[in-house]
């Protein structure tokens, strides 16, 4: 679906990407971590045929970034970054989605607006000022935008930084969904607890590779040199198998034991 092959890219005189390789299946819902600067947004720029490779090539279902159309490549592609508003252009939920459809799709419409707001639970607000949305629901908005054009991929960047627990939640679970329907994910995030979303995890640090494995595997591994936002229970977890004993995730009660040991 997504195949990047052997690319190079940099700002200035500054290289993030060197020989960089990735394959991303159709269906795969991969979750992007790394710390601050790792160059996980600027790999959502290069998938996204935003910026294009110095060297190497990008394919998104065999449309090369560089060398196709890149309005093809947006009707497969949809993108929502950490703040959607910077990407609206109407001023209530239906002048935004209408916007979006005269330009892409002006067959019947409404009938299309509401099937996207219904799928995203945003029915209720369709004549709506978006200023008057909250954050979970401007990325709501973002992602129905989105499934107007039927995306065969939705690249996500740091869109749940802003939102509470259960806005990230509700988004991550309409995300799920959309992948069991057949769109492929690429999701960026520093929360360690979204990766039970995913099924492979990619870890950046300086536009490398350092882990591409299950979630499971990934958990599994040491979470805490990379500035990532990891949940109290995994970072007892870790402390505990400091001392070479082998605790997992699903064994509680055996935690539980040792914790007890302390007290
Ligand atoms: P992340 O999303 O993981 O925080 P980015 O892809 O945003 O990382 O940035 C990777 C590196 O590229 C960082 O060192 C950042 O400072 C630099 N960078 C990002 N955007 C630009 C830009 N427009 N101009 C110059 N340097 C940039």
């Amino acid at each position: 679906m997504i195949k990047i092959s052997d690319i190079t890219y940099g700002y200035e005189d500054k290289k993030i990407f060197k020989n960089f390789n990735l394959s991303i299946k159709k269906g795969e819902f991969l979750m992007v971590l790394g710390k601050n600067g790792s160059g996980k947004s600027t790999l959502a720029k290069l998938i996204s045929g935003i910026d294009l490779p110095t060297t190497g090539k990008i394919l998104i279902d065999d449309l090369d970034t560089g060398t196709d159309d890149i309005w093809e490549i947006r009707k497969k592609l949809g993108v929502i970054f950490q703040n959607p508003e910077d990407q609206f252009v109407g001023s209530t939920v239906l002048e935004e989605m209408t916007f979006i459809l005269e330009n892409y799709d002006g067959k019947n419409i409404d009938l299309k607006i509401n099937k996207a707001l219904i799928s995203v639970g945003l029915m209720h607000k369709k004549n709506e000022s978006i200023n008057n949305l909250s954050g979970g629901q401007k990325q709501k908005l973002a992602l129905a935008s989105a499934l107007l054009l039927k995306p065969k991929v939705l690249v996500l960047d740091e869109v749940s930084a802003m939102l509470d627990p259960r806005s990230r939640k509700e988004l991550l679970m309409l995300l799920k969904k959309m992948n069991k329907g057949g769109v492929t994910i690429v999701y960026i995030t520093h929360y360690v607890e979204e990766v039970m979303y995913a099924s492979k995890c990619l870890l950046l640090d300086q536009g490398k590779k350092v882990r591409e494995e299950t979630p499971r595997k990934f958990l599994e591994g040491d979470l805490l040199k990379y500035n990532l936002v990891v949940p109290f229970h995994l970072k007892l977890l870790m402390k505990l198998n400091k001392n070479e004993e082998k605790y997992k995730l699903e064994n509680n009660q055996c935690v539980v034991d040792k914790i007890c040991q302390y007290l």
